[in-house]
């Protein structure tokens, strides 16, 4: 069937792309723009990186935290309150050529609009060792919140020395035995306060200057295989999880080729705005965001997405 043969012939104004702070908060004010968005949630990846994260401390308005996935219905219900269409489906081509663009969904229907917001986040980095691969799931893991209770009682370690390595060994002490983090320098990137509860907490012990050279074990995990990086030698570390927390990488699978990326392989944006290199397609939060990063400047994002959009449909309505 040609493209043109299989696409819905209502055209919108305005599609988003993900569902993380970015897009929620680009939906809500497109929404009260009364721009009706259509926001593509994903299926299994809706709510974005804040789904897998336990308290939110640092989201202004919340003076005691807030649980990330509670954060995310909030913003998934404020968007819906004000009419935005959610559906959660995987988006699987764009065609982002002349003035009416047209998104593909995992079912192969096809939906159209004059612009579009790109949100699409970003997703955790691999070690890239083949064993970790096969370990997937048994016993190796990118996220503490959903996998530690598997691991109650037992010696974990734990992959990375920034925040989300931190975040993920202190929420892990709640079943570990123990948990070790293996960071490939003598010093932490994480933030100073997370870095201090990491390293004053009991269940808590660091390897410096090693990097992982391969994932032991059959059918489930039993180790680690370590360098270390200073003086060249090897050690085994017996644990029967590893939680690998070693930042994130932009999603921009669905647009190479397509949008011009950034020398980091984010979504390359023009100033502080949030157009891309072609018209009527528009970019916000992690995808373009190498150095940030956080659910606020997310937010922010979206927003300055949602008024690019703004003043971009009336030019063409003008
Ligand atoms: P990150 O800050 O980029 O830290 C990644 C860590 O993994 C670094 O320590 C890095 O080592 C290490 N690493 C990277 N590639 C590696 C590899 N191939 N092998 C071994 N180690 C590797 O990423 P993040 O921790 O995910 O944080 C991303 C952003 O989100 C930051 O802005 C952070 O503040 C924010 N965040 C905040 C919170 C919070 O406030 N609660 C929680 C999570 C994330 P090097 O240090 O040597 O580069």
């Amino acid at each position: 069937m040609s493209n043109a043969e299989n696409t819905a012939s209502e055209v919108r104004d305005v599609i988003i792309v993900g569902s993380g702070p970015a897009g929620y908060t680009a939906a809500v004010y497109t929404a009260r723009a009364n721009l009706k968005p259509l926001l593509l949630a994903g299926s299994v990846t809706a709510g974005g990186e804040l789904m897998n994260t336990t308290d939110v401390e640092n989201y202004p308005g919340f003076p005691e935290g807030i649980m990330g996935p509670d954060l995310m219905e909030n913003f998934e219900k404020q968007a819906a309150r004000f009419g935005t269409e959610i559906q959660f489906e995987d988006v699987t081509e764009l065609d982002l050529d002349g003035e009416i663009k047209t998104v593909t969904i995992a079912t192969g229907e096809k939906f159209q609009a004059r612009s579009i917001i790109l949100s699409t986040g970003s997703a955790y980095r691999e070690l890239g060792l083949a064993n970790e691969k096969r370990l997937s799931g048994h016993g190796v893991s990118w996220c503490a919140t959903c996998d530690g209770f598997f691991f109650k009682d037992q010696d974990i370690a734990v992959i990375g020395g920034g925040d989300s390595a931190m975040e993920e060994a202190l929420f892990l002490t709640k079943f570990a035995k123990s948990v070790t983090v293996v960071h490939r320098r003598d010093s932490l990137r994480a933030s100073k306060i997370m870095a201090d509860r990491a390293l004053a907490h009991e269940k808590i012990n660091f390897v410096w200057n090693s990097a992982v050279e391969d994932v032991l074990g059959g059918d489930k995990v039993t180790g680690l295989r370590l360098k270390n990086l200073v003086d060249g030698t090897e050690t085994e570390l017996a644990v029967t999880g590893v939680f690998v927390a070693i930042g994130n990488d932009p999603r921009t699978d669905l647009v190479k080729g397509k949008l011009e990326l950034s020398p980091e392989g984010t979504i390359a944006v023009q100033g502080r705005s949030s157009k891309t290199s072609v018209p009527g397609v528009f970019a916000a939060g992690d995808v373009i965001d190498p150095t940030y990063r956080q659910a606020i400047t997310a937010s922010g994002s979206g927003c300055v997405a949602a008024l690019d959009v703004e003043h971009y449909l009336a030019d063409l309505h003008a």
